[in-house]
């Protein structure tokens, strides 16, 4: 339970109106489900440092999302706060051909920037609905495209409170993965280096991504994405509707029948659901073809 007295501490650093208590986290996920953070703040990138030093010295856990994309978060919500770096903490700015963006700026507004100043390279992350923050973290990528081929630097909030430049090297970027959680570290904001391009071949490159993204995937459902990662030598989706999969639900939650490789809400899911749902697939794919499946999407929270 955090004391009123936190609250307003708490308020002589961030505005009331970035401040918030039992904020459900079903209006901060795609998967629209999760239960309520007891506190859950929006600072400005040049508030983190003092926020993150405030949660701490009081001894409140703390958790770093940003668009919720690749989250399923557990029904009975999250203990301590939720630090959420979006709108709040998403300037962007091109210079050159180097694009500078905060870790809340969304992936589409920060592509849209580069295409917009004739710049190629990020065309692939334009249709990822996640920030630049998340996208570093899950190394996001798509078509051919990852985030390691344009990541020049960045800027990093350290479990001490130092912030600290890393290169790309530094992060230690794989498939869907990088070194910042590990560390515990926060992103603050990155560099991205990307190259001159011709502004109509961009956008003609953008338009065809998110057709096809339109065509393939089942964006008129809640869900976060690809549930599980590629397995070495598969794809999850195959996998799973060869296992026979294709439509199977738990409560609220199926496996797409338009792309198996994703778990929807298909109406009043709950966390609990889709956890239930994802641990029958790996369990069936493994029985059927001796491959284990890795969930992509990170949980948070306490679940069964
Ligand atoms: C319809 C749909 C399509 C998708 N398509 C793709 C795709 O093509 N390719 C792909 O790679 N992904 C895809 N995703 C998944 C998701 O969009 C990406 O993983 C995205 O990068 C997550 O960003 P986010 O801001 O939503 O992060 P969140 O989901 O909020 O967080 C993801 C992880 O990063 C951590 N985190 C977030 N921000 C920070 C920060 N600033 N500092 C430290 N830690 C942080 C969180 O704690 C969590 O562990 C898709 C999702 C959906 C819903």
């Amino acid at each position: 339970m955090i004391r009123q007295s936190i609250i307003e501490d708490l308020g002589k650093i961030i505005k009331k109106e970035q401040i918030r208590l039992n904020e459900p986290m079903s209006a901060h996920t795609t998967f629209r489900v999760g239960g309520p953070a007891e506190l859950f703040v929006q600072p400005k990138t040049e508030e983190l440092k003092e926020v993150t030093a405030f949660f701490r010295a009081h001894g409140i856990p703390y958790t770093i999302i940003g668009n919720g994309s690749n989250l399923l978060v557990c029904d009975r919500g999250i203990k301590g706060a939720v630090i959420e770096l979006g709108k709040a903490a998403s300037e962007v700015s091109v210079e050159g051909t180097f694009v500078r963006a905060n870790a809340g700026a969304m992936l589409s507004k920060t592509a849209n920037m580069a295409a917009d100043a004739g710049l190629t390279g990020m065309e692939f992350a334009s249709g990822i609905p996640g920030t630049l923050g998340g996208a570093v973290v899950m190394n996001a990528g798509a078509y051919g495209g990852e985030m390691s081929q344009i990541i020049k630097e960045v800027t990093v909030l350290t479990p001490d409170g130092e912030i600290k430049t890393l290169s790309a090297a530094e992060l230690e970027l794989g498939y869907r993965s990088s070194c910042i959680a590990k560390n515990e570290y926060i992103v603050m904001s990155a560099v991205l280096a990307l190259e001159r391009g011709d502004r109509d071949k961009i956008a003609a490159r953008m338009e065809e991504l998110k057709a096809r993204r339109i065509e393939k995937q089942p964006l008129e459902y809640p869900s976060a994405g690809s549930t599980f990662k590629r397995p070495e030598g598969y794809f999850a989706g195959k996998l799973i509707m060869d296992a026979g999969l294709r439509g199977c639900s738990v409560g609220g939650a199926q496996v797409s029948e338009k792309h198996c490789g994703f778990v929807i809400n298909k109406g009043g899911a709950t966390a609990s659901d889709i956890k239930t749902l994802m641990d029958h697939i790996i369990r069936v794919v493994e029985e059927k073809f001796k491959v284990t499946l890795e969930a992509e999407v990170r949980k948070l929270g306490e679940f069964e």
